[in-house]
C-alpha cells in the first residue's frame, strides 16, 4: 500500500471550456498554474439536458490555493461548523470503511459518475459541479475529484449563513469546493489509495 502522493497527467475533462487546454491561470489574481507544484483547484458546475446524452458547463473556473484560502476566510465560522457537521454526518453514514481507490484499475467516468456526498447518480441530475484539485499540470488523486450533485449543492448553499453567502456573492452564488480545513473530513484517514 503506498500512502505517499499520487498524480496523474490533467484529464481532458479538467481542460477549460474554453481554450480546450489546462487552465493556465488563475481567474482571480492571474497566477501563473502549470508550472513546478503550483496547488490550485479547478470547479466546473454542468447541465444534463433531459432526453439527451450531453451535458454543458454553467461556468468553469481555477483558482490557486492563496485565492481558495483567502476565500474560505471570509466564510464565517457559523458556516464552517455547519458544513462540518454536514460532511462528518455524511461521513459517518458511510461506516467505517475507507475509500479505496486501486490506482492500477481506476475508472474516472465511474468515479464521477455518482454524489460523492449523497450519491445520486449525475446522469439523473438537472446540474452538478465538479471539483478538483492540481499540483501544476497534474492532477492530485490523494484528494480524488469529486461529485457535488445537486441535492447535496442545495443542502450546503442552505448551511451557509447569510453573512458567509453575501460576502461570497462577489465572486459567484454558489457554494465552492471543501474548505481546506474541512478536507480531513472528507478525504482524510477514509481514502485509501493502492
Ligand atoms: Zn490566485
Amino acid at each position: 500500500m503506498n500512502q505517499g502522493e499520487f498524480s496523474i497527467k490533467i484529464p481532458q475533462r479538467f481542460f477549460s471550456d474554453v481554450t480546450d487546454e489546462p487552465f493556465e491561470n488563475c481567474n482571480i489574481c492571474d497566477k501563473y498554474l502549470l508550472e513546478n507544484d503550483v496547488p490550485y483547484v479547478v470547479e466546473k458546475a454542468l447541465r444534463n439536458y433531459e432526453g439527451h446524452d450531453f451535458s454543458s458547463t454553467i461556468y468553469e473556473f481555477a483558482i490557486c490555493q492563496d485565492c481558495h484560502m483567502k476565500m474560505q476566510k471570509s466564510m464565517s465560522e457559523e458556516s464552517l461548523q455547519s458544513l462540518q457537521k454536514y460532511y462528518t454526518d455524511v461521513m459517518q453514514k458511510r461506516g467505517s470503511q475507507p475509500i479505496v481507490l486501486d490506482m492500477n484499475n481506476f475508472d474516472m467516468d465511474q468515479w464521477l459518475s455518482k454524489c460523492f456526498f449523497e450519491g445520486g447518480e449525475i446522469s439523473d441530475m438537472k446540474e452538478y459541479q465538479v471539483v478538483a484539485q492540481f499540483k501544476g499540470s497534474q492532477l492530485v488523486m490523494n484528494t480524488p475529484p469529486i461529485i457535488i450533485g445537486e441535492s447535496a449543492m442545495k443542502r450546503m448553499a442552505g448551511l451557509l449563513s447569510e453573512k458567509t453567502t453575501d460576502e461570497m456573492n462577489g465572486f459567484r452564488d454558489k457554494f465552492l469546493g471543501p474548505a481546506p480545513e474541512l478536507e480531513e473530513l472528507i478525504y482524510g484517514k477514509k481514502l485509501i489509495l493502492i
